[in-house]
C-alpha cells in the first residue's frame, strides 16, 4: 500500500514535469494600467472641443482685426481731414495778417488825408484872414470898399470863387477820407470774418483731434482684445497639442497592447504579460534535476483573471479537463495546425467543441488547474501534428526562465 502510494507520487511528479516543466513563481498578474479605446475616444472628444474653442477664438480675432482695420482707416481719414483743416487755418492766418497789414496801411492813409484836410482848412482860414485884412473878402469891407453896386457884386463874386475853390479842395479831401474809411471798414469786416472763420476752423480741428484720439483709443483697445484672444488661442493650442500627443501615445500604447498577428499569423494568447517562464523543448527541472521535454511555453504573470484569446481563426477541437493540463482548450486552424491553452480557471470556458472562433476571441480565463505550481498559461502550437517552438510566434517575449 505504502509502496503503491509512493509509485503514484513519482508518476504524478513525472507527469507534472512533463506538463509543467518549470516552477511557477509568478503570483498575480502585475497591475498593468491598460489603455482603453473609450479613454482615447474621450481624449479625441476633448481635442475636438479644443478645436471648436480654437475656431471660435480665431473668428473673434478675425472680427477684431476687421474692426481694427476699420478704426485705422477711420483714423487715416480723420488725419487727412485734419491736414486739410490745418492748411485752411494756416491760409486764414495769412489772410488775417494781410488784412491787419492793409488796415494799418489804410489807417495811415486815413490819417494822412485827415492831416491834409486840416492843413487845407488852416490854409483856407489864413487866406480868409489875409483877404479880410487886405479888404478883399470881409462883407463889411466888401460893402464899404465897393465903389458901386456892380463893384460890390464883382467883389463878392471874387470872394465867393476863392471860397468855393477852397471848399472844393476840402470837399474832395472829405470824400477821400470817406472812401478810405469805407475801405478800412470793409477791411475790418473782412478781418473779423477771417477771425471768425479761424475760430470755426480751430473748433473743427479740436473736434477732429478728439475724434482721432477716440479712434486711436478704440484701435488700442481692439489691439489689447486681439492680444488677449491670441493668448487664449495659444493656450488652447498648447492644450490641444498636449491632448494630441497624449492621444498618439495612448493609441501607440493601445496598439502595442493589442495582440498583433506574427509571421505565422498568430497573435499573443494573452495581453497582460509577455513573460515566458518556461521555454519549449528539453529542459532540466530546477528542483529534481530530471530531464523532460516541454511541448509548449509557459506564460507567467497572468494571474487568475487574464483573458485567453484564440490566437488564430479556427474550430474548437477540445474543451475539457485533464489531471495534467487542468482545464484546457485545443483549437484547430486547419492543415493539421492546432493551438492549445492549458491550466485555465475552472468554469471559465467561453466556447464549446465545434464552435468557430475568430482570432482574438476570448475563449476563457487563466488559472492554475491541473499540474501547476502557480497561475500561468501553458500554450502550445502544433504544425502538422508536431509541437513547434511558440516563441517564434511570440514577438517581444520577455525571457523569465
Ligand atoms: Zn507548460
Amino acid at each position: 500500500m505504502k509502496k503503491k502510494l509512493w509509485k503514484r507520487g513519482v508518476l504524478l511528479l513525472l507527469a507534472a514535469l512533463f506538463v509543467v516543466g518549470c516552477v511557477q513563481t509568478e503570483g498575480l498578474a502585475p497591475a498593468v494600467e491598460a489603455v482603453t479605446q473609450s479613454e482615447i475616444d474621450n481624449l479625441k472628444d476633448n481635442a475636438s472641443d479644443l478645436g471648436d474653442q480654437k475656431d471660435a477664438l480665431q473668428s473673434q480675432i478675425d472680427a477684431l482685426e476687421s474692426d481694427k482695420s476699420k478704426a485705422l482707416e477711420q483714423i487715416e481719414l480723420l488725419d487727412k481731414q485734419n491736414d486739410v483743416i490745418r492748411q485752411e487755418i494756416s491760409n486764414t492766418e495769412s489772410l488775417i495778417t494781410n488784412y491787419e497789414n492793409l488796415i494799418t496801411q489804410t489807417q495811415a492813409e486815413l490819417e494822412d488825408a485827415e492831416r491834409q484836410e486840416a492843413e487845407q482848412y488852416d490854409l483856407f482860414c489864413k487866406r480868409v484872414r489875409a483877404m479880410e485884412e487886405n479888404g478883399t473878402v470881409s462883407y463889411w469891407s466888401v460893402l464899404f470898399n465897393a465903389t458901386d453896386f456892380a463893384d460890390l457884386l464883382s467883389r463878392l463874386d471874387a470872394a465867393n470863387e476863392i471860397m468855393e475853390a477852397d471848399q472844393r479842395v476840402i470837399d474832395n479831401l472829405k470824400a477821400l477820407q470817406a472812401e478810405i474809411s469805407e475801405k478800412k471798414a470793409t477791411l475790418e469786416t473782412s478781418l473779423s470774418e477771417s477771425q471768425a472763420a479761424k475760430k470755426e476752423l480751430e473748433s473743427k480741428k479740436a473736434e477732429l483731434e478728439s475724434q482721432i484720439a477716440k479712434a486711436q483709443e478704440l484701435a488700442a483697445q481692439i489691439e489689447d482684445g486681439i492680444g488677449e484672444y491670441e493668448e487664449a488661442l495659444e493656450a488652447v493650442e498648447a492644450e490641444e497639442a498636449r491632448v494630441q500627443a497624449e492621444i498618439k501615445r495612448k493609441e501607440q500604447e493601445l496598439a502595442a497592447s493589442l495582440p498583433q498577428p506574427t509571421a505565422g499569423g498568430y497573435i499573443w494568447p494573452v495581453t497582460t504579460s509577455k513573460k515566458i517562464t518556461c521555454k519549449f523543448g528539453p529542459r532540466t527541472h530546477p528542483i529534481t534535476g530530471k530531464y523532460s521535454n516541454h511541448t509548449g511555453v509557459d506564460i507567467g504573470g497572468v494571474g487568475y483573471t487574464s483573458n485567453i484569446l484564440a490566437t488564430k481563426d479556427g474550430i474548437v477541437l477540445e474543451a475539457t479537463y485533464s489531471s495534467a493540463y487542468g482545464y484546457y482548450i485545443v483549437i484547430s486552424h486547419g492543415s493539421g495546425n492546432t493551438t492549445m491553452y492549458a491550466h485555465m480557471s475552472k468554469g471559465t470556458f467561453r466556447v464549446s467543441v465545434g464552435d468557430h472562433v475568430t482570432q482574438g476571441q476570448v475563449i476563457g480565463t487563466t488559472g492554475s488547474t491541473g499540474y501547476s505550481t502557480g497561475p500561468h498559461l501553458h500554450y502550445e502550437i502544433r504544425e502538422n501534428g508536431s509541437p513547434v517552438d511558440p516563441l517564434q510566434y511570440l514577438p517581444g517575449y520577455i525571457q523569465s526562465w
